[in-house]
Protein backbone atom coordinates (compact mmCIF):
# COMPACT_ATOMS: atom_id res chain seq x y z
CA UNK A 1 0.00 0.00 0.00
CA UNK A 2 2.92 2.63 1.39
CA UNK A 3 4.47 1.61 -2.06
CA UNK A 4 1.18 2.14 -4.25
CA UNK A 5 0.96 5.92 -2.51
CA UNK A 6 4.82 6.38 -3.15
CA UNK A 7 4.14 5.84 -6.55
CA UNK A 8 1.42 7.98 -7.40
CA UNK A 9 2.92 10.67 -5.45
CA UNK A 10 5.67 10.32 -8.12
CA UNK A 11 3.60 10.93 -11.01
CA UNK A 12 1.81 13.96 -9.02
CA UNK A 13 -1.29 11.81 -8.20
CA UNK A 14 -2.82 12.03 -5.01
CA UNK A 15 -4.93 9.18 -3.49
CA UNK A 16 -7.79 10.59 -1.75
CA UNK A 17 -9.33 8.53 1.30
CA UNK A 18 -12.39 7.10 -0.67
CA UNK A 19 -9.37 6.07 -3.40
CA UNK A 20 -7.48 4.65 -0.67
CA UNK A 21 -10.41 2.94 0.86
CA UNK A 22 -11.21 1.58 -2.84
CA UNK A 23 -7.50 0.10 -3.30
CA UNK A 24 -6.70 -1.03 0.00
CA UNK A 25 -10.24 -3.91 -0.57
CA UNK A 26 -9.10 -4.83 -3.83
CA UNK A 27 -5.29 -5.27 -2.09
CA UNK A 28 -7.30 -7.33 0.54
CA UNK A 29 -9.52 -9.26 -1.87
CA UNK A 30 -8.49 -12.98 -2.37
CA UNK A 31 -9.79 -13.10 -6.00
CA UNK A 32 -10.58 -9.91 -8.44
CA UNK A 33 -13.71 -7.85 -7.48
CA UNK A 34 -16.88 -6.20 -9.41
CA UNK A 35 -17.27 -2.50 -9.09
CA UNK A 36 -20.19 -3.43 -6.60
CA UNK A 37 -18.87 -5.58 -4.54
CA UNK A 38 -16.07 -3.14 -4.18
CA UNK A 39 -18.98 -0.65 -3.44
CA UNK A 40 -20.93 -2.74 -1.15
CA UNK A 41 -17.53 -3.09 1.00
CA UNK A 42 -15.94 0.20 0.93
CA UNK A 43 -20.12 1.56 1.76
CA UNK A 44 -19.40 0.16 5.03
CA UNK A 45 -16.56 2.96 5.97
CA UNK A 46 -18.32 5.48 3.70
CA UNK A 47 -21.97 4.59 4.33
CA UNK A 48 -23.03 7.55 1.70
CA UNK A 49 -20.70 6.65 -1.30
CA UNK A 50 -22.91 6.00 -4.24
CA UNK A 51 -21.93 3.72 -7.17
CA UNK A 52 -21.15 5.77 -9.69
CA UNK A 53 -18.46 7.20 -7.30
CA UNK A 54 -16.79 3.35 -6.78
CA UNK A 55 -16.85 3.50 -10.84
CA UNK A 56 -15.09 7.07 -11.38
CA UNK A 57 -12.90 6.11 -9.11
CA UNK A 58 -12.02 2.93 -10.41
CA UNK A 59 -11.64 4.30 -13.93
CA UNK A 60 -9.04 6.60 -12.54
CA UNK A 61 -7.38 4.31 -10.56
CA UNK A 62 -7.05 2.06 -13.99
CA UNK A 63 -5.95 5.10 -15.62
CA UNK A 64 -2.97 5.40 -13.20
CA UNK A 65 -2.22 1.88 -13.73
CA UNK A 66 -2.63 0.76 -10.39
CA UNK A 67 -5.27 -1.58 -11.54
CA UNK A 68 -6.58 -4.04 -14.05
CA UNK A 69 -9.90 -4.45 -15.27
CA UNK A 70 -10.71 -7.51 -16.31
CA UNK A 71 -13.31 -9.12 -18.77
CA UNK A 72 -15.22 -7.24 -21.01
CA UNK A 73 -18.81 -8.03 -20.30
CA UNK A 74 -20.25 -4.71 -19.59
CA UNK A 75 -19.50 -2.41 -17.17
CA UNK A 76 -21.00 -4.30 -14.34
CA UNK A 77 -19.13 -7.76 -15.47
CA UNK A 78 -15.70 -6.03 -15.14
CA UNK A 79 -13.38 -6.70 -12.09
CA UNK A 80 -10.54 -5.38 -10.92
CA UNK A 81 -7.23 -6.41 -9.98
CA UNK A 82 -4.32 -5.11 -8.72
CA UNK A 83 -1.54 -4.28 -10.31
CA UNK A 84 0.74 -6.74 -8.52
CA UNK A 85 3.47 -8.49 -10.92
CA UNK A 86 4.38 -8.03 -14.39
CA UNK A 87 2.46 -7.21 -17.56
CA UNK A 88 0.10 -10.19 -18.14
CA UNK A 89 -3.07 -11.24 -19.23
CA UNK A 90 -6.47 -13.18 -17.70
CA UNK A 91 -8.60 -15.78 -19.17
CA UNK A 92 -11.98 -14.97 -17.76
CA UNK A 93 -15.21 -17.63 -16.98
CA UNK A 94 -18.16 -16.70 -19.39
CA UNK A 95 -20.16 -18.09 -16.51
CA UNK A 96 -19.60 -16.65 -12.93
CA UNK A 97 -17.29 -13.64 -14.20
CA UNK A 98 -13.80 -15.54 -12.06
CA UNK A 99 -10.67 -15.03 -13.81
CA UNK A 100 -7.48 -16.53 -14.01
CA UNK A 101 -3.99 -14.48 -14.84
CA UNK A 102 -1.75 -16.20 -17.57
CA UNK A 103 1.61 -15.06 -17.36
CA UNK A 104 2.18 -14.48 -20.68
CA UNK A 105 2.31 -11.81 -23.35
CA UNK A 106 1.88 -12.62 -27.07
CA UNK A 107 2.40 -9.18 -27.97
CA UNK A 108 5.57 -9.61 -30.01
CA UNK A 109 7.46 -6.66 -31.99
CA UNK A 110 6.16 -7.72 -35.23
CA UNK A 111 2.85 -7.04 -34.38
CA UNK A 112 4.19 -3.93 -32.46
CA UNK A 113 5.76 -3.04 -35.97
CA UNK A 114 1.96 -3.28 -37.74
CA UNK A 115 0.37 -1.41 -34.52
CA UNK A 116 2.77 1.72 -35.05
CA UNK A 117 2.59 1.62 -38.96
CA UNK A 118 -1.01 2.76 -37.75
CA UNK A 119 0.51 6.47 -36.46
CA UNK A 120 -0.80 6.02 -33.51
CA UNK A 121 0.98 6.20 -30.50
CA UNK A 122 0.35 3.16 -28.37
CA UNK A 123 -0.69 3.30 -24.60
CA UNK A 124 -1.30 0.14 -23.82
CA UNK A 125 -3.16 -3.31 -24.94
CA UNK A 126 -5.29 -6.21 -23.10
CA UNK A 127 -5.46 -9.96 -24.74
CA UNK A 128 -8.18 -11.69 -23.26
CA UNK A 129 -9.33 -15.08 -23.21
CA UNK A 130 -12.90 -16.41 -22.18
CA UNK A 131 -14.09 -20.01 -21.00
CA UNK A 132 -15.94 -21.52 -18.64
CA UNK A 133 -13.97 -22.31 -15.42
CA UNK A 134 -13.26 -25.67 -13.90
CA UNK A 135 -16.11 -25.15 -11.09
CA UNK A 136 -18.75 -23.80 -13.34
CA UNK A 137 -18.05 -26.88 -15.71
CA UNK A 138 -19.27 -29.03 -12.71
CA UNK A 139 -22.20 -27.12 -11.70
CA UNK A 140 -23.72 -27.92 -14.80
CA UNK A 141 -23.12 -30.90 -14.85
CA UNK A 142 -25.29 -30.69 -11.75
CA UNK A 143 -28.21 -28.71 -12.89
CA UNK A 144 -28.80 -30.83 -15.89
ZN1 LIG B 1 -17.04 -20.05 -13.67
ZN1 LIG C 1 -3.72 -11.01 -13.15
ZN1 LIG D 1 0.43 -8.21 -23.19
Amino acid sequence: MNEIIARLKEQGYRLTSQRKAIVLRVTEAAEPLTAILIWQSVRQEYPNISLDTVYRNLNVLAEMGILIPIGSAGKDGVRYELVHSAHHHHIVCVKCGQSRCIDYCPVNQDLLDIVHASGYDLIRHTVEFFGVCAVCQNTKGALE
